[in-house]
């Protein structure tokens, strides 16, 4: 739904033409726990989560028009990334963001790493904030604004927790009768462990349907040479069997299934550099591992641009989170989507209405200016951060 002219500030340039301006009155966070409908996600190496903590940003405007985006890491173990230190680092940062043109994405990216070096996912709920107000400034969806709605939805992969092998492939068929066709299991525990997880869910597989080993860097080389060994006959992907880019590597060199990559991922540079040595069929890109939005394009139009296929997702995050990256799918090339997924459907609380709702085992973007979210204020509270300029 376009805005009303009358919520465009209207100042005059150095020219003396009237341009449209727009200045960060006020940043607020929100700290939000999200607790899972299957009581808690367990992957390699032991790690699990029962109740992820998330932030919601506020990015309020003189035009009154308000942004929203959300940051939610996948624990304090997955990546270099937690909770408290999103909260810390958006504290960090607001102050100087005060009196800032949000809808000019690039400059103010450009603004954020210069005050503050690395981070990336301090700044990715502040980017999603500020690409939803460039939505609604413009009147437009923010998947328009990425490149266009090549698609009216997308295909969704279903993550499964680390279980026995029984248990993760009774859950391939509970998820194919909810309309999932990508499934990635959560393996990176003992290889004959794995092997026998890998097993049983493939047999539950149907015509089409996709089956991902995601080791989430929990194996060491010889781990992983060994699983992938046992089920050199079965039609799966591997996705991030070690630490490090080097070990996958190594792996990936001795190894006939697709290949996907995903912690080692976290630039342009690792992209290159991952493109140049051959070292992965799929990549997985995360919304905050990047950064925001604006960093997860420039990604996602290299790899279009290069041939390689993506998952496009974060490392968690409840409905603003959901949205971003279902804008983000819609806008990819369809046959360079692999797959990518509905955090939303796994949580028992709702942060905001208009995201998205899985549908057949897809989801759609909003058709609404900007994400198309508005927040559940009686979910979220008071704000943690509330800075006004
Ligand atoms: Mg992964």
């Amino acid at each position: 739904m376009p805005i009303e002219p009358a919520a465009l500030l209207m100042s005059r340039s150095s020219s003396g033409e009237q341009v449209q301006t727009m200045k960060i009155t006020r940043i607020c966070a929100y700290q939000v726990d999200l607790p899972l409908v299957e009581g808690r996600y367990n992957w390699s190496g032991g790690k699990f989560v029962a109740v992820f903590d998330s932030t919601v940003v506020a990015i309020h405007t003189d035009s009154g028009l308000t942004g929203y985006g959300e940051v939610c890491p996948l624990g304090p173990f997955y990546l270099p990334a937690y909770a408290a230190g999103a909260r810390a680092g958006i504290l960090e940062l607001a102050p100087d963001l005060l009196g800032e043109d949000p809808t000019q994405i690039s400059k103010l990216n450009r603004r954020m790493d210069a005050l503050l070096l690395g981070h990336p996912y301090v700044k990715s709920a502040l980017d999603m904030a500020c690409w939803d107000l460039l939505g609604k400034a413009a009147g437009q969806p923010v998947c328009v604004l990425l490149g266009g709605r090549y698609q009216d939805s997308v295909g969704l992969y279903r993550a499964i927790s680390q279980e026995t092998p029984e248990v993760m492939a009774s859950r391939v068929g509970e998820y194919r009768a909810e309309g999932y066709r990508r499934f990635q299991l959560k393996v990176g525990d003992e290889p004959h462990r794995d092997i026998a997880r890998i097993r049983a869910a493939a047999a539950e597989l149907g015509p089409g349907d996709r089956l991902i080993a995601d080791a989430n860097t929990g194996w060491l080389m010889h781990d992983a040479m060994r699983v992938i060994q046992a089920v050199s006959d079965l039609d799966v992907y591997i996705e991030q069997p070690c630490r490090s880019y080097e070990e996958c590597l190594s792996v990936r060199r001795h190894c006939r299934h697709p290949f996907v990559l995903d912690e080692s991922v976290d630039s342009l540079e690792m992209l290159l550099r991952g493109h140049a040595d051959g070292a992965m069929d799929v990549v997985n890109l995360k919304i905050s591992k990047l950064g925001g939005l604006t960093k997860a394009r420039q990604a996602r139009d290299l790899c279009a641009s290069l041939g390689i296929a993506m998952t496009l997702e974060d490392s968690w995050g409840g409905d603003i989170v959901t949205a971003a990256i279902s804008h983000l799918a819609v806008s990819t090339p369809p046959e360079l989507l692999f797959t990518t997924t509905d955090f939303n459907s796994y949580l028992t609380v709702s942060t905001a209405e208009g995201a998205p709702r899985r549908v057949e085992g897809r989801m759609s973007a909003s058709t609404a200016a900007g994400l198309g979210v508005t927040p559940n204020w009686d979910v979220l509270g008071s704000p943690v951060i509330d800075l006004r300029s």
